[in-house]
């Protein structure tokens, strides 16, 4: 495995480069949003259980079908397990995301008569939600600015360099620091398509990259 260099990052640098992204990337995807489909917040937190090791595309052909059954936290919290686990088999990892539904909704259900919270706080106080989680459900549900740091906002961030750290958490807060607050849902989103899109894991298409004169890793295997 190609061992790789590490990136020095400058904060005050790192943010005059989000201040020269963020433009052409919102040009280039205006409409930049989350892939889960959902139409309240909690299937947002389920579909977004449901999405880790696993497609987006899947996550929404699975939940097209079990929204359909389970319409509240009170349908997830009293279902048997093992019907959870046998309706988002194919999503993977089944039983942990079926132990984490049922609990998440159990506790929601005690919690707040059902209800989806929308602070960091109370989110991550549920079972099997992590800050990630939190973070697409705050920003795309609640329209509260917040980062989801996936593997694509993980990657990029490296490459562009905007933040030494591959530590999600730690990646989170250095991209607070350097992304206007009002901007950090969408910053991420564009992360996110440009990852999928151009600068994909294995070979990032620099030379049509679009931000390829602000990148340190531009045509810099090295960096990748
Ligand atoms: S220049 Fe290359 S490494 Fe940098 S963001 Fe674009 S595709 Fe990725």
């Amino acid at each position: 495995m190609r061992k790789k260099a590490k990136i020095k990052v400058d904060k005050a640098a790192a943010a005059e480069r989000v201040k020269n992204i963020y433009p052409v990337l919102k040009k280039i995807y205006p409409e930049a949003k989350t892939a889960l489909h959902f139409k309240n917040p909690l299937e947002l937190l389920i579909a977004t259980i449901l999405s880790a090791q696993c497609t987006d595309t899947r996550v929404n052909r699975v939940t097209e079908e079990v929204f359909k059954k389970y319409k509240s936290a009170g349908d997830w919290a009293n279902a048997e397990l093992q019907q959870i686990e046998a309706d988002i088999k194919s999503t993977g990892f089944y039983h942990n995301k079926a132990v984490s539904i049922k609990n998440a909704c159990t506790n929601l259900l005690r919690q707040s008569a059902g209800k989806v919270p929308d602070t960091m706080q109370e989110l991550t106080s549920l079972p099997g939600v992590g800050r990630k989680t939190a973070n697409v459900v705050l920003g795309n549900a609640f329209g509260v600015p917040a980062i989801a740091c996936d593997t694509h906002v993980i990657r990029l961030s490296r490459r562009l360099g905007l933040s030494e750290n591959t530590n999600p958490v730690k990646l989170e807060f250095d991209l607070n620091e350097i992304v206007p607050k009002k901007n950090w849902t969408m910053f991420s989103h564009l992360l996110i398509l440009h990852g999928r899109n151009t600068c994909i894991a294995r070979k990032p298409d620099c030379p049509n990259c679009p931000v390829a004169k602000y990148c340190p890793a531009a045509d810099n295997p090295q960096l990748w």
